[in-house]
């Protein structure tokens, strides 16, 4: 069932009329369905069925606690980029040992505080990484497992800011000198090499170059395993992208059914790193008009939301739907309209030449498909207080994440005393 939808004239999330969280928590709010959730993360599911495979959650899409401990206690693991992510993992409740830790600059206080923790694997990015954690692991006098994330050089076909497996990427080891950073990291006492892991990139919505980097790591193992190296595990990575306008995901029956032909006889456990498939379109975000603006190219409506609560269609030129919550009756002719916070950036909008029907100071907007990098990218820019998230569950609600208030906001500079 579609968690956002119109009844009895009026948006809902499950069955809470958006209209209420909006008068009861204020707005903007972000606005997220368990039911949802819980259907994304058991497709994942259901689709390795069989498959010697596990999923890592890549809380960097969406790490309120409540969403973390929704896909924990249904058994997923962590994909972490940050101490901090680790720490909100592990107050989640997803144990160390179910805990990825990627990024492309970890900072050795950071490899200490995992290597104390003890978590599952860390996905090395440089030859420099695997210097630097083998030299903490031994401090801490420990092995720690880890694969390297290689860069297959593939095009994913998506936008520029988020396409991450080309060779001219900041990401991982070049594939090209993969064979000698595992020699390299064998020769390292404290470094277990036991896995390959690469991410190509995010929003990915076609299949072939997932086929051809899943192949190029393939004939990797091959040159790795004739070269000594026990590689027994293989880290797809996440990217797999949902439909904001008119894009067709990738069914995860299919891509599943597509890595079990790739990898069928590879003898590798496989883990999957889905952020934004299994949070994105879980979640809205909510904004009121503030004042309508008619312009002589275009009208304005001007709404509390604005870039600093959801980033994305100014940075990613991303285009995500916005309705009004009141569902507009009768053939209303629509007038070209761009929706835009009160920020002072000329940047700073959630959607240009839009067809809209008519909106009035007070209505309620409802921007669709923000559940993934929204609130986890949100900033307090122009002094905006961090929004509210809540977490809808059929008929109930709770807020996961209250509205930060003025206080803790302006309450976290300090003034030097010797500032006369
Ligand atoms: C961001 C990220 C992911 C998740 O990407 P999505 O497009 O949200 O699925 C997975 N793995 C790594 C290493 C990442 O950096």
């Amino acid at each position: 069932m579609e968690p956002f939808a119109y009844r009895g004239g009026e948006m809902h999330a499950e069955s809470v009329p958006l209209s209420r969280i909006a008068r009861e928590v204020g707005t903007p709010a972000y606005v997220y369905s368990l039911a949802r959730l819980r259907e994304n993360y058991r497709a994942f599911v259901d689709a390795i069925d069989g498959m010697d495979a596990e999923v890592h959650y890549a809380m960097k899409a969406n790490s309120n606690q409540a969403v973390i401990r929704a896909f924990g206690v249904m058994g997923a693991g962590a994909d972490i980029v940050s101490e901090g992510e680790m720490r909100r993992a592990l107050a989640a409740g997803v144990p160390a040992s179910r805990i990825v830790f990627s990024g492309v600059g970890k900072k050795p206080s950071e490899l200490r505080v995992a290597v104390e923790a003890g978590l599952q694997q860390i996905n090395v990015e440089s030859r420099a990484e695997l210097d630097m954690l083998d030299a903490v692991a031994r401090a801490a006098g420990k092995v720690v497992d880890i694969a390297i994330r290689v860069n297959p050089d593939v095009d994913a076909g998506t936008h520029a800011k988020i396409t991450t497996g080309r060779k001219e990427n900041k990401f991982g080891i070049d594939i090209d000198l993969a064979p000698e950073a595992y020699a390299h990291a064998a020769t390292l006492p404290n470094l277990r090499p036991i896995g390959v892991a690469m991410h190509i990139g995010s929003q990915i919505v076609n299949l072939e170059p997932y086929r051809q980097a899943i192949r190029r790591m393939r004939e990797l193992v091959g040159t790795l395993r004739a070269a000594g190296h026990a590689i027994d595990r293989f880290d797809v990575g996440g990217g797999l992208g949902i439909s904001y306008r008119d894009e067709v995901p990738l069914p995860i029956a299919g891509f599943m059914a597509m890595v079990r032909e790739e990898t069928g006889n590879l003898g590798c456990r496989l883990s999957f790193e889905p952020g934004r498939r299994l949070v994105g379109d879980a979640g809205v975000l909510i904004g009121e008009v503030v004042v309508v603006k008619p312009g002589v190219a275009r009208t304005f409506v001007v709404v509390d939301a604005a870039m600093n609560d959801l980033i994305r269609p100014t940075l990613y030129e991303a285009w995500h739907d916005i309705l009004p919550a009141r569902e507009p009756v009768g053939n209303v002719a629509k007038i070209v309209t761009d929706i835009v916070g009160p920020i002072c950036e000329s940047g700073d909008f959630l959607a240009q030449k839009r067809d809209m029907p008519p909106l009035a100071a007070g209505d309620l907007v409802v921007v669709k498909s923000a559940g993934a990098y929204g609130a986890t990218m949100a900033s307090t820019y122009n002094t905006r207080p961090l929004v509210p998230e809540v977490l809808v569950d059929g008929d109930r609600y709770a807020v996961v994440r209250p509205r930060q208030t003025y206080d803790e906001l302006l309450g976290a500079d300090r003034v030097p005393a010797w500032l006369e």
